[in-house]
């Protein structure tokens, strides 16, 4: 049976962040309810495939999915397990803002069947959060905790950014340090990027707003890292962060260039070697759904050539590497007999370290992960 992740995006939003690409929209809680239906005929297409699938974990993301009740966001957990065959011990996550949940939701999402929750959290200091565009401040992040761990989730992600606008290193350490304490599992550490169609694009290009010089991004990336080492959180990705064995299994499965299967607008899949994508206006997705159309917007045939070097790309954002016997089970070659050059350069150059199971990157690697990829498509 095929081992698969399943992610369905909802992608409403209360306000856009000044910061976010994302696909998702504010102001259209109009559409929430045929979004829903056009998701469930969506998923309602895979009953065929069900038998070859198993679904280890699934991430409900956005958006903001807490802006469904609760009830909802269950049916649609067992909508995706009335479907597919869902392990038993699936990871199953859900994305959540401070502040668009409370105690009665979070215990509706556990008892449901939820066992990981995903906070957006972004920075401590609540003049970062305004500039940002964030609706919450951190008081209600850790509330949010707070009652995550009284509704019995175990399993708590927080998502957090450096290289904001101004940001000092003591205020980085506070966001890493409080965010930590407050006992969650898991931390995302993202890097600002000023992305086109944004407001903090829109103020760049008047004038208003500048971007944090690389050399201080890198010190608040590695001092901050350096910090969660003692905070008792360990670097398994280039920008993920856990306590051992709270990994984001559903995103390993990503970085694995395992296949997975994504529904609504926007999403994502890789499976029986086609990546493809759904149409990401929510009209037209909810639309297509209801006239019998396709929502696939866009799709490639993966040959075998594109499937190892992605496998090459993603495996080397991860600490662990590639694993050199299941590396030669998928391809049918081993990576010291197609690559051994390459890798003995890249070993000399301290990018990357070998041992009898695996090829990892060292810490030097996972800041030149591109040079890596790059060396073995050339
Ligand atoms: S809450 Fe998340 S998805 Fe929504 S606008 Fe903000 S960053 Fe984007």
């Amino acid at each position: 049976m095929k081992q698969i992740g399943l992610y369905i995006h909802l992608p409403f939003c209360i306000q856009k962040c000044r910061y976010c690409d994302f696909p998702s929209w504010a102001g259209r809680e109009d559409l929430r309810t045929p979004y829903l239906n056009a998701l469930f005929s969506e998923l309602d297409s895979y009953r065929t495939e069900q038998d070859n699938l198993q679904v280890n974990t699934i991430f409900l993301g956005g958006g903001t999915p807490t802006l469904f009740d609760g009830e909802i966001l269950v049916q649609i957990l067992e909508k995706c397990k009335e479907i597919f065959h869902v392990k038993e011990e699936a990871e199953t996550t859900i994305e959540c803002n401070p502040g668009t949940t409370d105690r009665g939701e979070l215990e509706i999402l556990a008892r449901g069947g939820f066992n990981r929750l995903s906070i957006g959290l972004q920075a401590w200091q609540d003049h970062h959060l305004k500039n940002l565009g964030r609706l919450h401040n951190c008081r209600q992040f850790q509330e949010t905790v707070d009652w995550a761990k009284q509704a019995g989730f175990l399993n708590i992600s927080a998502d957090v950014i450096f290289g904001l606008p101004g940001q000092t290193w003591k205020e980085w350490r506070e966001t890493l340090e409080k965010t930590a304490a407050t006992g969650i599992t898991h931390l995302s550490a993202y890097s600002l990027k000023i992305e086109e169609g944004t407001v903090f694009h829109q103020w760049q290009q008047q004038g208003k707003l500048q971007e944090m010089e690389e050399e201080q991004e890198r010190s608040l990336y590695h001092r901050g890292t350096a910090l969660l080492r003692e905070l008792g959180f360990y670097q398994y990705e280039i920008s993920n962060f856990a306590r051992p064995g709270w990994e984001s299994r559903h995103n390993l499965n990503y970085w694995r260039n395992g296949e997975y299967i994504g529904c609504g607008s926007s999403a994502h899949s890789f499976f029986k070697s086609i990546r493809r994508g759904n149409v990401s206006d929510i009209e037209q997705y909810i639309q297509r759904m209801k006239s019998g159309q396709s929502v696939i917007d866009f799709w490639e045939e993966i040959d075998t050539h594109t499937e190892v070097f992605e496998t090459l790309m993603l495996g080397f954002r991860l600490n662990e590497g590639i694993d050199k016997k299941a590396f030669q089970y998928r391809f049918g070659f081993s990576l010291n007999e197609r690559y051994g050059e390459t890798i003995e350069k890249l070993k000399s150059q301290g990018l990357l370290m070998e041992d009898a199971q695996a090829l990892r990157p060292t810490s030097l690697g996972l800041d030149f992960q591109n040079r890596i990829a790059m060396a073995f498509i050339n």
